[in-house]
C-alpha cells in the first residue's frame, strides 16, 4: 500500500512516467488494474473510493495506491476521522459530543479516539521527526496539555511546515496525517511497522 495524492489524473501521469516507487524495494511501480470499488463516508455524504493498483517492475509485489483522503480500512474519510481527533485535542470534547457533531455512531468515534490515544506518544515522536525534516529551523509547538493534544498539535505543525516549504495553499491536517502514516494512522502496527519514507503529499 502506497499513499498518493487525491488527484487521480495526476496519479495516472506519475504512474505512466515511472515516478512512483515500490516501498519494498524502491523499484518503479506500473499500473496494475484497480482495487475493489467501495464508498467511504465523507463529511457531506458517501464518497466513491476506487483505488488504483500498481505492480512493482522490480520485485513484482502489487501495491494499492491509497489516496491521501482515505485511511486504511476505515469506512469514513480521513477528514472525518481527523476532525474527531482535532475536536478532542483542541476543544476538549468527549466522544459523545463529537459523535453527535459528526453524525457518527458513538462507538465508532470512541474507537478512533481510543486507538489514537494508545499511540499518541509514538505519533508525536514520528511527526516531530518529520517536522525537523521538512523545516530546517522548526518552531517546536508548545505542549498543548496532554499527549493526545500534543500529538495532534505536531501533526498540524507538520502540515504548516509543508505548506510553507513547498508554497502550497492547501495541505490539510488529515492529508498530512495520511501521507506521513502511509494511511496507517489508526491501523495496527503503526508507528513501528514499515512506513513509506517518501510520503506522497499533494503538490
Ligand atoms: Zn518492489
Amino acid at each position: 500500500m502506497v499513499t498518493v495524492e487525491a488527484d487521480l489524473g495526476r496519479v495516472e501521469r506519475r504512474l505512466a512516467a515511472g515516478e512512483l516507487w515500490c516501498p519494498s524495494c524502491g523499484g518503479v511501480l506500473a499500473g496494475w488494474g484497480r482495487a475493489r470499488p467501495r464508498q467511504v463516508r465523507g463529511p457531506d455524504g458517501p464518497v466513491p473510493l476506487w483505488p488504483r493498483r500498481s505492480r512493482c517492475t522490480g520485485c513484482g509485489v502489487t501495491h494499492v495506491l491509497l489516496p491521501v483522503t482515505a485511511l486504511l480500512r476505515r469506512a469514513d474519510t480521513a477528514a472525518v476521522v481527523v476532525s474527531a481527533l482535532a475536536a478532542k485535542a483542541k476543544r476538549g470534547l468527549g466522544f459523545r459530543r463529537i459523535a453527535a457533531e459528526l453524525a457518527r455512531p458513538v462507538e465508532t468515534v470512541r474507537g478512533w479516539l481510543r486507538r489514537f490515544a494508545e499511540r499518541a506518544e509514538a505519533v508525536r515522536t514520528v511527526f516531530t521527526i518529520w517536522l525537523a525534516a521538512v523545516d530546517a529551523d522548526p518552531v517546536m509547538p508548545d505542549t498543548a496539555g496532554g499527549v493526545f493534544a500534543d500529538a495532534v498539535t505536531v501533526i498540524a505543525a507538520v502540515a504548516a511546515a509543508v505548506r510553507a516549504r513547498f508554497g502550497l495553499l492547501r495541505v490539510s491536517l488529515a492529508e498530512t496525517a495520511v501521507a506521513v502514516s502511509g494511511g496507517r494512522l489508526l491501523a495496527p502496527g503503526w508507528p513501528g511497522g514499515a512506513v513509506q519514507h517518501e510520503p506522497a503529499l499533494p503538490r
